[in-house]
């Protein structure tokens, strides 16, 4: 028997001999070593087959090492699509769908027991086993499989384990784990910190228990404070924590936020939700693949919708895919989504240990849980009947993976949707210009929630014109104008919340050399690297090199540096000066890394321990805070002056998210928007609430400029240490480009540097080929792109970001 092996490398899958003994075990989507060159590697068995290729001697499998197939038929079907589409190779696709790591089956040893030493054999197969074992005592499952080939090597050793005739980890039943955990002891958050005394170390672990508001297992805090079980041990011994031990179990308690509540009175939907709910339970019923697009204002109850429908496919014994566009996003929704569907919960993503996503992966694969919830990634769960996948905000960018493959997850449900006859809602309350575009085709059908839940009031919008306020506009600049000020005073007086958005983590864009102007620049990116005051950095943000932050000009030696311009470290320092005693806390890349993570610092904020957030745009995603009643964009115009036909979009999209988040509670929000273009559409459809306005706009922009959606779009670009080398690969791929009879349909555009012309000591050229049709355009690029180039080129289908 022969077998197509998907490899990670850029090539298509290879062919391979499977040994008799490995073929009881061949299976479409199981995983199989190989030696390829001089390198073993672990690829998928895409296909199996006889056609031999005449005169070349092909190699054999080494080992299959799964037990059972890893990937059910449609998720291989997927993956050929991706590999096709995004023109990525196949393997690279294939490993990037399975959870890296998982353990090989073979791996596990089994021993021959004194019992099975003196036995008698019993069937034919329980003797070459233990015949095998009596020539080397232990041997590995693979090892057992390569030499004897059984059909059903778990089985016979079950029957020999049974009778106490071999031994081995894997066939052992597993016995209850026991572990320990840890809680608060009563008494205050004051009161511990002060018995702790001055362990930095102690006092994160009473952070971490105070903020995440329930038990802990040991090995958690430890990991989630990074310190060593000795620290525990001494706040148990001061009486600060309590220790107990408990069954050991999956416990996803820390991707989730808040204690478990008693359900509070059941919502009863309105007549829009009705409709839409019904719309979506009617082709579950029909078993028939539907596209939908779900689009509703922030709370307008559309979660509640795709809960209910969620509920629905559960009904008819068919499982869910929940997608959100970031990992942050998961604990809210976790939280929510356990209470209704309890143990059929799965999370997916790469926050969880790695044996903690093996087991939810597992869990899945089996049919244990049901519903799926996670970033993009987690639309490749291995669910078997799927009946509905929600791709919730979903104009969000980060579905977009940004390394290849270079898929988007949103597009992707579509896909996968089609091929198990399942339901897509694609949720948003600012659907992407793709997604409206196909509403228009009918390749979409629109439910519209049009009504607020709960309060009904939209908040008040508050324009801020930078030019009035006589800012001058420096690169980075923030100013809290005498308006969002006035604005602050009053919300914090009437003991409300506020979220304040800032696009830019640190405390400077710049640090600037004021006697010879040196801006001190990232030498491999050639972009200034930003300030960062507590880190005591300077930070290429683009690649993440760094060195200390000098105190003298690095160039003339001058103590004349200044900061120019404001990340949210500098933010929070203005903020601070001018509210002193406000309870203040920033979100972003940098602190969402401290213990607890991002989940720790939102739940402060949710329980009302704080009361400003500032941060990236980060805040302004997903999260529910009804407390909150003010939100300001200290600079709106941040993205729009962006070399990327999404600028505008992104823009809209920011502050439309960023209103939605005031006045979620009973009182109606304020939104204040600060920016140096207040008459820009994106601006004025964002203050006024205008979607249908700013989708026309921005629809007429793209059309007369034949950006998507009128067009498809790949970028192509050439990186490499040489200037020269990019120069030439980029040209000479323009000149093949035009050159094919096919580029009559296709508009290009460059050659060109990139944006980043420099990256990480790479110089980058690209090109951007735009079509009306897509078809063509992917049959040219197919024909036209070298196979295996000698620099390095990326292949960018439908790319989000034009960096
Ligand atoms: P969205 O997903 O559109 O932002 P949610 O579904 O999260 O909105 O709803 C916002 C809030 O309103 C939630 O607290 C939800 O429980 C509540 N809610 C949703 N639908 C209704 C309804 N029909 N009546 C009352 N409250 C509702
Ligand atoms: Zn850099």
């Amino acid at each position: 028997m022969l077998a197509d092996i998907a490899l990670p490398v850029p090539l298509p899958p290879l062919t391979y001999e499977i040994p008799a003994a490995w073929v009881p075990l061949a299976a479409l989507g199981a995983r199989a070593r190989v030696r390829m060159g001089p390198r073993r590697m672990t690829g998928v068995i895409v296909r199996l087959h006889d056609e031999r290729p005449a005169g070349v001697t092909l190699r054999p499998v080494e080992e299959i090492v799964d037990r059972e197939p890893l990937l059910p038929a449609d998720l291989l079907e997927l993956a050929t699509f991706v590999a096709g589409y995004y023109m990525a190779p196949l393997g690279e696709v294939l490993r990037n769908m399975l959870p890296s790591d998982l353990p090989p089956w073979g791996d596990h040893r089994v021993r021959l027991t004194d019992a099975g030493a003196l036995a008698l054999p019993g069937t034919a197969e329980e003797r070459l086993v233990l015949e095998a074992l009596r020539e080397t005592g232990r041997m590995t499952l693979a090892e057992l499989q390569a030499r004897l080939g059984v059909a059903d090597l778990d089985g016979v050793l079950a029957g020999l384990a049974e009778s106490g005739k071999v031994s081995g980890e894997a066939l052992r039943p597993r016995s209850t784990r026991y572990v320990t955990a840890v809680e608060l002891a009563p008494g205050g958050l004051a009161t511990h910190l002060a018995v702790a005394g001055r362990s930095a170390q102690g006092k994160a672990v009473i952070e971490y228990l105070d903020a995440m508001g329930r038990p802990a297992t040991t090995a958690e805090v430890a990991t989630a404070v990074e310190c060593t079980p000795a620290v525990i041990r001494r706040l148990v011994k001061l009486g600060v924590l309590h220790q107990f031990t408990q069954v050991e179990r999956l416990s996803l308690d820390r991707h989730m936020f808040g204690h478990r509540q008693e359900p509070a009175a059941p919502i009863v939907l309105r007549g829009d939700q009705e409709l839409a709910l019904a719309a979506v339970v009617r082709v579950l019923e029909r078993r028939a693949f539907a596209p939908f697009l779900l689009q509703g204002m922030t709370g307008s109850g559309k979660t509640e919708v795709y809960l209910r429908a969620a509920r629905a496919a559960l009904d008819q014994e068919r499982t869910v895919i929940l997608l959100v566009p970031e990992i942050a996003l998961v604990p809210a929704l976790a939280r929510e989504v356990e209470q209704r569907f309890g143990s059929d919960l799965a999370i997916l993503h790469s926050g969880l240990g790695t044996g903690e996503r093996h087991q939810e992966w597992e869990r899945v694969r089996r049919g244990e849980a049901r519903v799926v919830l996670g970033p993009r990634s987690a639309l490749f769960a291995p669910l078997a009947d799927l009946g509905l996948i929600v791709v919730d905000e979903e104009q969000d960018s980060s579905y977009k993976q940004e390394i290849d493959p270079r898929y988007n997850a949103r597009d992707l449900a579509l896909v996968r949707a089609q091929h198990a006859n399942a339901a897509v809602l694609l949720v948003s309350a600012t659907p992407s210009m793709e997604s409206r575009f196909n509403v228009e085709k009918g390749k979409l059908e629109l439910l519209r929630l049009t009504a607020r839940a709960g309060q009904g009031t939209l908040p008040e919008g508050i324009l801020v014109d930078l030019k009035e306020e006589g800012v001058s506009r420096r690169p980075g600049e923030v100013h809290f104008s005498e308006r969002l000020k006035a604005e602050i005073t009053q919300t914090l007086a009437a003991g409300e919340q506020i979220i304040l958005l800032r696009n830019r983590r640190g405390y400077a864009p710049i640090l600037l050399c004021r006697a010879c102007g040196e801006d001190h620049r990232c030498p491999d990116c050639g972009l200034p690297r930003t300030y960062h005051l507590k880190q005591r950095r300077l930070v290429c943000h683009y690649c993440g090199s760094h060195l200390a932050a000098p105190s003298r000009c690095l160039v003339c030696k001058e103590e004349a540096l200044e900061p120019i311009g404001a990340g949210t470290e500098r933010v929070e320092e203005t903020f601070r000066e001018l509210f002193p005693g406000v309870a203040v806390d920033v979100l972003d890349r940098d602190t969402s890394r401290r213990p607890g993570g991002p989940a720790a610092l939102l739940e402060r904020f949710g329980r009302g321990d704080v009361q400003v957030l500032i941060g990236t745009q980060m805040v302004s995603k997903g999260h529910h805070f009804p407390g909150v009643s003010l939100t300001a964009v200290l600079a709106a115009d941040a993205y729009l002056g962006f070399p990327d036909f999404r600028a505008v979009e992104r823009t809209y999209n920011l502050l439309t998210q960023l209103a939605g988040r005031a006045g979620r509670g009973d009182r109606p929000g304020r939104v204040v928007i600060q920016t140096w273009h207040p008459d820009h559409y994106a601006i004025q459809a964002a203050l006024r609430q205008d979607d249908e306005g700013f989708a026309q706009e921005e629809m007429r922009f793209r059309r007369v400029f034949h950006y998507p959606p009128y067009t498809r779009m790949v970028q192509i670009l050439v990186r490499d240490k040489n200037r020269d080398k990019a120069a030439e690969g980029i040209r000479e791929l323009a000149s093949h480009i035009q050159a094919h009879p096919l580029s009559r349909t296709v508009r290009v555009t460059g050659p060109a540097p990139a944006p980043l012309e420099r990256l990480r000591g790479e110089w980058r050229f690209q090109l951007l080929v735009r079509s009306a049709a897509g078809r063509d355009l992917h049959r040219l690029l197919k024909q036209v792109l070298p196979p295996s180039p000698s620099y390095d080129l990326v292949v960018d289908v439908d790319p989000q970001q034009l960096l």
